[in-house]
């Protein structure tokens, strides 16, 4: 908007408000009707307030139970699209990379989710997360709210490992850590560093082994990454495309 047209509409604005100030201070002074439409019109906003509040929490409460029962990315990233990317969703759902990562976009993983000959085992194994390959002492980070519900030392496979709980039949575990610096019952925010890459465990380099449980099933988490960016990505989405001149 230019700069002299936004300056009219602020005086105009400014000069109405004035003038119903002063209206309704008059009328109010001497007459009861003012009052009690007054009242009325009181009330009646007020009724329309809850009703709107209402239906938002109604909306709310069924989102919620929605993404309880996502049973896949494609499910939660549903119930996302429809909560308008909620933050408050968002930071209760693993949606970032869980290491500092140079390139957000696409990230390399040394192993993906599923089927795979075991390194060191040398026989087909059930990969239930992915592997991500970083230095040693990399900071690895909680990739949703949560509480600890394990951080134990010299797992025979997984090494030194974090377990977090999630709201909503999330689970997440961070497994070969060099060391972890959370306690089982601590709560965590989402980003907070809870421990460091490493190669604890049956691991034949420094990497995250980096699981996701939704509901007692593990799921492949790359996808889950890049959720926060998705959402960054679909607000700066127009409404509407547009028609081409
Ligand atoms: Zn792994």
């Amino acid at each position: 908007m230019p700069r002299h047209l936004k300056w009219t509409a602020f005086s105009f604005i400014f000069l109405a408000n004035i003038q119903l100030h002063a209206q309704g201070f008059a009328i109010g002074k001497d007459t009861a009707i003012w009052e009690e439409i007054s009242e009325a019109e009181k009330l009646k906003a007020s009724l329309l307030w809850l009703k709107k509040r209402a239906l938002k929490e109604e909306i709310k409460k069924a989102t919620i139970d929605l993404l309880k029962h996502a049973a896949t990315y494609n499910d939660v990233y549903t119930v996302l699209r429809i909560s308008n990317w909620d933050s408050g969703m968002m930071r209760t759902i693993p949606s970032l990379v869980p290491i500092r990562q140079a390139k957000i976009i696409k990230f390399k993983i040394s192993s993906g989710f599923g089927y795979r000959k075991h390194p060191l085992k040398n026989n087909d194994m059930f990969h239930g997360g992915i592997d991500i390959p970083a230095p040693n002492g990399t900071p690895v980070y909680a990739v949703a709210d949560a509480v600890v519900i394990s951080a134990v030392k010299f797992h025979s496979s997984l090494g030194n490992f974090v377990q977090l709980n999630h709201l909503n039949g999330f689970i997440t575990l961070y497994g070969h850590l060099l060391r972890f610096i959370v306690l089982p019952g601590q709560t965590v925010k989402q980003g907070q560093v809870i421990g460091y890459v490493g190669q604890s465990g049956w691991s034949t380099g420094p990497h995250l082994h980096y699981i996701l449980i939704k509901n007692g099933f593990a799921l492949d988490p790359y996808p889950f990454c890049f959720l926060m960016f998705e959402k960054f990505r679909a607000k700066e989405k127009p409404v509407y495309s547009g028609s081409s001149k």
